[in-house]
């Protein structure tokens, strides 16, 4: 079984039949793939074995699954760029699987230019050193540093940087050569308006998954107790604007994959809270201590 992730699934014909012609029976999972938390159910059933492309280990999937992460060559300007806007003269360093590698490279730049670079990692989640996924920054933790720079795309993991450690960082994009610092202001206060409008929700929905690397139940029970007469728990496999619609509860809490309620907060049609914020609106948790939800 052949499982590649959204932005690879386009390779996948390529990569099938080369395995083909080195003669393996290769079957291509067709179904949306978002991390390794997310292993083919069916290459893991039927499959001698699952070959699950672009994400590193996320603990022990067994010696019949084969890791193949992704690796982006790419220069270093952004991290050029990046070195003025440094106020001290301490970096933690910190990056996506894909470009983990570039992260020595970096160091010893900074180095050269007098700033002390801090990795940190790996962890248990997070197999290489310096690296963070959407649901796991403890490696930015780790690093203990002020401002941290932030190599890769996107603006979801820089958000969920400086969130996690309060440290100030500078997101460096490798593919663009530009850096600039990551303000979460606009983000908190989006995150506020939803709070508020889910402390008056009638009836809550507490989103469990049912892909199986994404499931928190001990967390969604926990937090159905929370909200008792008000909180049923769904269990889902696919948390999607329309599916939620269907289900018409006026606020939910996602436990699956903690990136669902930021990425897709726009799409959603009632407020769709992380665990932290839903302490925050049951007042089991003050605003200050905000959190951005990791998992492990
Ligand atoms: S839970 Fe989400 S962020 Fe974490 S590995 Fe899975 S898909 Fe990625």
């Amino acid at each position: 079984m052949l499982q590649l992730p959204d932005g690879l699934r386009r390779r996948g014909a390529a990569v099938a039949l080369a395995l083909e012609k080195e003669g393996f029976e290769v079957t291509l999972d067709g179904n949306p793939c978002y991390g390794a938390c997310d292993l083919s159910r069916e290459g893991l059933e039927r499959a001698d074995v699952l070959v699950h492309a672009g994400h590193t280990p996320l603990g022990d999937g067994g010696d019949r699954v084969v890791y193949v992460p992704l690796r982006l060559d790419a220069g270093l300007e952004s991290v050029e760029e990046a070195v003025p806007l440094l106020r001290g003269r301490v970096a933690g360093l910190v990056a996506t699987a894909q470009y983990a590698h570039l992260l020595p490279g970096v160091a010893d730049l900074l180095v050269a230019r007098g700033i002390e670079a801090r990795v940190g990692g790996p962890t248990a989640r997070t197999p290489l050193p310096g690296q963070v996924l959407g649901c796991s920054f403890g490696a930015a933790r780790e690093t203990g540093a002020d401002e941290i720079l932030y190599l890769g795309t996107g603006t979801f993991h820089p958000l969920g940087v400086t969130l996690a450690t309060r440290a100030r960082v500078i997101a460096c994009d490798p593919c663009r050569g530009t850096a600039e610092e990551v303000d979460p202001d606009r983000l908190l206060r989006r995150r506020f308006a939803l709070i508020e409008r889910a402390r008056e929700a009638a009836t809550v929905g507490v989103l469990l998954s049912t892909r199986s690397g994404q499931r928190r139940e001990p967390l969604a029970r926990r937090l159905a107790a929370l909200a008792r007469g008000r909180a049923v728990v769904i269990a889902i496999e696919e948390v999607t604007p329309g599916a939620l619609l269907n289900l018409g509860f006026d606020a939910y809490v996602n436990t699956a994959c903690p990136r669902l309620a930021y990425d897709d907060a726009a799409r959603f049609p009632a407020p769709v809270l992380s665990p932290p914020e839903f302490e925050i609106a049951t007042g089991l948790r003050s605003w200050d201590d905000y959190a951005v939800d990791e998992v492990g």
